[in-house]
């Protein structure tokens, strides 16, 4: 036997108690003729001390040990004279009658500690070392108990989980697809899913009215920050329901993981806010509502009075920063900066500050102190607070203020990481329109139901009113992170057949990419919808975290590599060769004849 105890277990009413430990040195310290050991495992550390009276042969193996170090201790667990109230185990030591080295370890390129000084690069290299600190193992440890608690509620409301397939066809979710060659197919690819969706459909289809799966999805974009191209969602559909069942089954969902995980009991119903409203009082499909600081439009109070760069503006928007009228002239152009960045992409920042000696503003040239009072009760804004005023495109005006609010809210500490702020947004709009290719994409994706209401926009040709279309589509925000997005579904072959229509697939390629479930589609399809989740976002947002990488044991880094693997890598000729992909080497014969 390896152990009879783990290096988190040992306490004081252990003391006497003979013991064995095994685990890595973390730290060893020789004061006058003894040797301390602190040995270490998931589950703690444990101290041990090799005394005078130690064997020669214990204390040479001792001398001779070095920084993760695995090893084996016996000994007796005895009882400390200065205690360490920092860890569970403080109270009590082992003292060593047999030590035992079971590897050596060479020094490894970083402290193991919660606060390593090894850099990002190098700790990504050694990921299995990284592992073995405590932030890691905790964040593992976190991802583990979600994924426990969604099986557990999901199962107790009779969902499924089933399991679909990982190599399958290509077909368009508005990602790039992963492909794999088919050997045994020359020239035909396989896909790797970009998430089940088409599966899930069908598994409704089946009757299996209630599924669920925590599943690997593959998409193969640019990686923008934080993202990985392999993540793992929190996949779920529906049969028989509309968006209320959806929108209560996972509401519930969430608050049995609040509960399970956070010990926060949630009782209120979420909040829920349309598309057009996030827009338009948040500049941002996925508002953060831990904080208020809400958009104005300031268009009508602000426009016509003869300041050229607001009157030819179509929009005019801004936010009121309570209490910033103190603002100072450097940290106002220091903001007028920010917004200028071409991320943000604004001209100019105009500002109001309300002070107690009266309207103070970079536009008053413009304006009479009562048209800016006027503009200020739009919010309503009150003595002492500071408006921030952008103006252009309503779109890209909508968005710049969204992120300038943002910013604000993490300059004034408004979104802390221990507050929680669920919101579900609802009626997303069906379609949008791409200059480029001159065509609509879905929003959410293909399968995604119409409002019943817009069924006769969409069956226009008129594309001003297609872009009108509403979809029966929802998203479950967490504090300003979209967390999961679903919907209700097409169920009706025909009503599909229109939406590939509406999306520029001829009939023959929406039969070629499609066919198999437009068919399922004749043969007895429920009424059905549902949602995803992103389980890595979820598990990092519920452990203060803003990135998912520590929650995923082996991610990639920010350019797709996997630098511990060095993946991906070129691989050699002759796989190529079998499978026919080395230019010029595709073969003619047919072995199987
Ligand atoms: N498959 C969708 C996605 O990955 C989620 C859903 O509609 O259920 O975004």
């Amino acid at each position: 036997m390896y152990r009879t105890h783990t290096c988190g277990e040992l306490r004081l009413q252990h003391k006497g108690t003979g013991v064995t430990l095994a685990g890595w040195v973390q730290r060893i310290r020789n004061l006058g003729g003894m040797t301390f050991i602190d040995l270490r495992d998931r589950y703690g550390i444990t101290q041990l001390v090799i005394n005078d009276s130690a064997s020669a042969e214990i204390k040479d193996a001792a001398s001779r040990l070095g920084r993760e170090f695995v090893i084996q201790a016996t000994g007796a667990v005895t009882e400390r004279l200065s205690k360490n109230n920092k860890i569970p185990t403080g109270d009590v030591e082992i003292t060593v009658t047999a030590l035992h080295v079971l590897n050596a370890a060479e020094t490894p390129p970083f402290t193991i500690e919660d606060e390593s000084d090894g850099g990002e690069e190098l700790r990504a290299r050694f990921r299995y070392l990284d592992l073995r600190r405590n932030p890691l193992r905790r964040a593992l440890e976190l991802r583990h108990q979600m994924a426990r608690e969604v099986r557990s509620y999901l199962d107790s409301q009779q969902f499924l989980e089933i399991e679909t397939p990982f190599l399958i066809k290509s077909t368009p979710e508005g990602a790039r697809d992963f492909v794999v060659p088919s050997r045994m197919n020359p020239g035909e690819f396989y896909a790797l899913p970009q998430s089940p969706q088409t599966f899930k459909q069908l598994l409704m289809v089946s009757g299996y009215d209630r599924y669920f799966q925590i599943v690997r999805c593959f998409r193969d974009e640019d990686l923008r920050a934080d993202r990985q191209p392999e993540f793992t969602q929190i996949d779920c559909e529906m049969a028989f329901v509309e968006r209320e069942d959806v929108l209560r089954t996972f509401e519930g969902l969430a608050k049995h993981l609040f509960k399970t995980v956070l010990r926060k009991e949630l009782t209120a119903s979420f909040p829920r806010m349309s598309y057009a409203d996030a827009m338009q009082y948040y500049g941002s499909d996925k508002p953060d509502i831990r904080f208020d600081m809400r958009i104005a439009n300031l268009t009508g109070a602000l426009k016509g009075k003869g300041f050229a760069v607001f009157d030819s503006a179509a929009y005019i928007g801004g936010i009121c920063v309570e209490g910033g009228a103190t603002y100072t002239r450097k940290q106002l152009d220091e903001l007028t900066e920010w917004v200028k960045r071409p991320q943000i992409g604004a001209k100019g920042l105009a500002y109001v500050r309300l002070t107690a000696e009266g309207v103070k503003s970079s536009i008053d040239k413009f304006y009479t102190p009562d048209e800016l009072q006027q503009a200020a009760a739009a919010f309503p804004a009150r003595e002492g607070d500071l408006l921030l005023i952008l103006s252009g495109d309503a779109k890209k005006t909508l968005d710049a203020l969204g992120a300038l609010r943002i910013e604000m809210g993490n300059r004034l500490g408004l979104r802390r990481n221990d507050v929680f702020a669920p919101l579900w947004v609802y009626d997303f709009p069906l379609l949008e329109w791409d200059g480029e290719t001159q065509r609509f994409y879905a929003m959410h994706h293909p399968f995604t139901a119409p409002k019943p209401d817009d069924l006769d926009k969409f069956y226009t040709n008129d594309n001003a009113l297609l872009a009108q279309v509403n979809a029966n589509a929802y998203d479950f925000v967490l504090n300003g992170v979209e967390i999961g997005g679903g919907s209700i579904r097409i169920y009706d072959a025909k009503v599909q057949q229109r939406m590939f229509e509406v999306l520029g697939f001829s009939k023959e390629e929406a039969a070629y990419k499609f066919g198999f479930i437009i068919n399922a589609f004749k043969y007895g399809a429920p009424p059905h919808g549902g949602i995803a989740f992103g389980f890595d976002r979820w598990c990092a947002l519920f452990g203060g975290q803003e990135t998912i990488r520590d929650y995923i044991a082996f991610p990639k880094n920010n350019a797709g590599r996997d630098v511990m693997l060095d993946a991906p890598s070129k691989i050699d000729g002759a796989q190529l060769k079998e499978l026919q992909l080395m230019s010029g080497e595709r073969s003619t014969s047919t072995e199987e004849g």
